[in-house]
């Protein structure tokens, strides 16, 4: 066995591995240029949805897309300026979503992952004395209007079919379960088995204190390129170089920068969202994050406060931030909570998203010792310990928990 594996990139998905390895006995050093978690993974809406099954397809396309090229929905909103960074993400999701055997096949690929991703994570937070920051209460849909929820009826067939539990709510019962919530809406939907996390970022930084207790190390140094050996690798930083047997590249949006020059071209997009915390006034608390279905925004409980996040914005990684899906977003928001002051700065971030809406997991198909774990959309936070456990199982030659077959590297080369 070689030993000695360096994990590049310290967000859910790089800890998450680093310490599935450690448990496994490897000699584990996990690398990013921030502190622990302060990539995609600080911002998110923390949940560990047992429903984020469905692909981003040709029906959201087509209700979204179009309106947003118009810069009308909070939904979407696209920059067709940097359509070159996303046109082969673009074209290669069409072709998927054109037949619907792709679709469910999706489905059914993102279900096998999250029948096990809360349990991973419960024994992990367990492990890393987190279990503070799990919020066990479900995720609620909202609609506005009974037309949009009985737009939801493909979906509740899928849940009926994956047995994923769910009730729907009426009026008084969306009130008795979240009183903050005022009066806008026609119908919920409570998807029962999912849970989230109070503080994305503060559990990634509880992991990596795991991993240092298991023996890993820790380094903040800025990657700057990985160069193949026989047998080996050399990570190279700013500060200084590292020779290692083993890599996994777990960059989230920024894999890119070192996937290029090894060869690998995969279509990533990625797919913007903002957030702003808010000071919940008072008695206005959530027991669970909801989703306003119409809005297109989702509103958190977090430590830090009331969290509102937004949609996709289709844009480039690095252009810099609009304010304008967000302040449609505080905007929609209204209907659904007094959501009192602004606090702190808004954020963004860029889900690192694959045109199959299937994280990349597994060998590298060009380099012995390489491995890949990125890709991981809008569930990289919820299957980030599943993740960690199955990329830990191939490295170690253990028979991963599920077929990952539809996850392979080799898919898009
Ligand atoms: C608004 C929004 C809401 C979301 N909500 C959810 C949700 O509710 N549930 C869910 O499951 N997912 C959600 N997601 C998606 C989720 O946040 C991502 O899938 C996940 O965080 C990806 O994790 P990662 O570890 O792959 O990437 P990251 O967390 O981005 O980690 C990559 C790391 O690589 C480091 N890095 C990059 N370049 C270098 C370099 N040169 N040298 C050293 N280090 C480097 C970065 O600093 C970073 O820490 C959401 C995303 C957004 C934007």
């Amino acid at each position: 066995m070689q030993n000695n594996i360096t994990v590049l990139g310290a967000g859910m998905i790089g800890t998450c591995c680093a310490i599935q390895l450690a448990e496994r006995g490897y000699s584990v050093t996990l690398i990013d240029r921030q502190r622990p978690g302060h990539g995609t993974s600080y911002g998110n809406a923390g949940l560990i949805n047992r429903g984020s099954v469905f692909p981003l397809g040709m029906n959201e396309l087509v209700h979204h897309l179009f309106p947003a090229l118009l810069k009308q929905t909070p939904h979407v909103h696209v920059h067709l300026r940097h359509l070159p960074t996303y046109w082969r993400w673009l074209v290669t999701l069409i072709k998927n979503s054109r037949t619907r055997l792709a679709y469910q096949n999706t489905v059914i690929s993102l279900d096998a992952l999250f029948q096990h991703s809360l349990d991973e994570h419960k024994r992990l937070l367990l492990k890393a004395n987190a279990w503070d920051m799990l919020l066990e209460g479900g995720w609620l849909k909202l609609y506005q209007h009974e037309d949009a929820f009985q737009d939801s009826h493909r979906e509740r067939t899928f849940y009926d079919q994956l047995a994923i539990q769910y009730d729907i709510l009426s009026p008084s019962q969306i009130s008795e379960l979240e009183p903050a919530i005022l009066p806008s809406y026609a119908k919920g939907i409570l998807i029962k088995d999912t849970a989230s996390l109070s503080d994305p970022c503060a559990v990634v930084n509880r992991y990596v204190d795991l991993l240092l207790s298991l023996g890993g190390k820790y380094l903040q140094r800025d990657i700057q390129r990985l160069i193949p050996h026989h047998q080996a690798y050399t990570v190279e930083t700013t500060q200084e170089t590292f020779e290692t047997d083993q890599v996994i590249l777990a960059m989230g949006p920024w894999s890119d920068n070192l996937l290029q020059p090894l060869g690998y071209h995969y279509p990533m997009a990625w797919e913007r969202g903002y957030h702003q915390h808010y000071q919940p006034e008072d008695g206005c608390r959530l027991n669970r994050p909801i989703y306003d279905v119409e809005g297109g925004f989702v509103i958190a409980p977090m430590v830090q406060g009331l969290r509102l996040t937004t949609g996709i914005e289709l844009t480039h990684r690095d252009a810099p931030a609009s304010p304008r899906q967000l302040q449609q977003a505080a905007l929609a928001a209204l209907r659904c909570l007094p959501l009192g002051n602004p606090i702190g700065d808004t954020w963004h971030g860029s889900r690192p998203s694959m045109p199959d809406s299937l994280p990349v997991i597994g060998a590298a198909p060009k380099h012995p010792g390489l491995w890949f774990a990125f890709g991981h959309g809008h569930v990289g936070i919820g299957t980030g310990a599943l993740t960690g456990r199955l990329l830990a199982e191939q490295i170690s030659n253990e028979k991963p928990l599920i077929d990952m077959t539809p996850f392979s590297p080799l898919r898009f080369l």
